[in-house]
């Protein structure tokens, strides 16, 4: 068995999007609400973290510690399932700390998180003193993977092909952000193992396709034995479009504001402005494009992250 808590509220919904699809004239688009997880306004992070708290929990660990940007949905779910497990959870953030926490950062703080400030190169480091100095203070620290991708966080979308493909929604595409790859990574060994005959496609929120694709294709790798046994990923089997990430993470550009609205105003859909925005502003351009074929069925995986909506940051740049 594979140690799992249960706290997400599963299977999130799969919807239409009809006067989307009627308003691109392209395929027909439905969308799975993994913005609906359910933890502190959901997002993709907490179907890794079943897995990754439970993991925790047998070590008999009694601190989460993790990394991310000033507005990291990671380190906001991370922080919440800290508080529901009664973990302490120290995020190390890479940034300046501003005047006044806002968004994700601002719900960090809610959940009691202690917020440890550093620079991108130093990160590491940062989370070794981290979780040494915890260690001298008698805490059992957990250090929880960047973007929660390892072979345990990825289990959660190994399962979650499993669920899509239990809902039976015909999707010929599944399209959707990706970063740190364990989602993509989780969903192309669900693939797999599970049997989905179509094809998933990440959009690569900030990295080059050939770190992405090897990324990805080593953690799906890894994330195999879990089950038992190892099967083994190529690059080439992980699909990867980074023809959208060049303005840099968290830059918003024309293309995910026009996403952004496209999504609100014809369906009530909200996205967020770094991943889902992005990886929607791709898809959107791909079908102008008529990449893909006009019977085909297109399922947008939606991973989260409205809070950062609400950060000032991208709040005017979005009207
Ligand atoms: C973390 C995140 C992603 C990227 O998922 P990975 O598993 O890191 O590739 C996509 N969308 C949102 C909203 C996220 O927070």
């Amino acid at each position: 068995m594979i140690p799992r808590l249960h706290f997400a509220h599963l299977p999130t919904p799969i919807d239409s999007l009809p006067r989307l699809s009627a308003a691109l004239g392209g395929p027909t688009l439905l969308v799975k609400r993994d913005d609906q997880t359910g933890l502190a306004f959901g997002g993709n992070k907490t179907r890794k973290l079943e897995f990754l708290v439970a993991e925790a929990q047998a070590q008999g660990a009694d601190m989460l510690v993790t990394a991310g940007a000033l507005q990291s949905n990671h380190c906001r779910q991370t922080a919440a399932a800290a508080a529901r497990f009664g973990f302490e959870c120290t995020l190390v953030l890479v940034g300046e700390p501003p005047e006044r926490p806002s968004a994700n950062l601002f719900l960090d703080r809610l959940f009691g998180a202690q917020l440890v400030w550093t620079q991108k190169s130093q990160r590491d480091a940062t989370l070794d003193q981290v979780c040494q100095a915890a260690r001298e203070r008698g805490r059992k620290p957990y250090l929880v993977p960047y973007g929660g991708s390892n072979a345990t966080g990825a289990l959660g979308y190994a399962f979650a092909m499993q669920e899509f493909l239990s809902q039976g929604a015909p999707a010929d595409w599944i399209v959707f952000a990706s970063s740190s790859g364990g989602t993509q990574a989780g969903l192309l060994l669900g693939q797999r193992l599970f049997g989905y005959a179509g094809k998933i496609l990440g959009i690569s929120v900030d990295e080059p396709q050939a770190v992405l694709q090897e990324r990805v294709a080593k953690l799906a790798s890894e994330t195999s034995e879990k089950f038992g046994k190892r099967l083994d990923f190529a690059p080439e089997e992980a699909l990867v479009n980074s023809d959208y990430c060049a303005a840099g993470y968290g830059v918003l550009t024309q293309a995910e504001r026009a996403a952004v609205r496209l999504f609100a105003q014809t369906e009530g859909l909200l996205l967020d402005p770094v991943y889902t925005g992005r990886a929607a502003a791709g898809l959107l351009d791909l079908i102008h494009k008529g990449f893909f074929k006009r019977g085909e069925t297109v399922l947008f995986w939606h991973t989260g992250g409205q809070p950062a909506l609400f950060a000032e940051k991208y709040q005017g740049d979005l009207l």
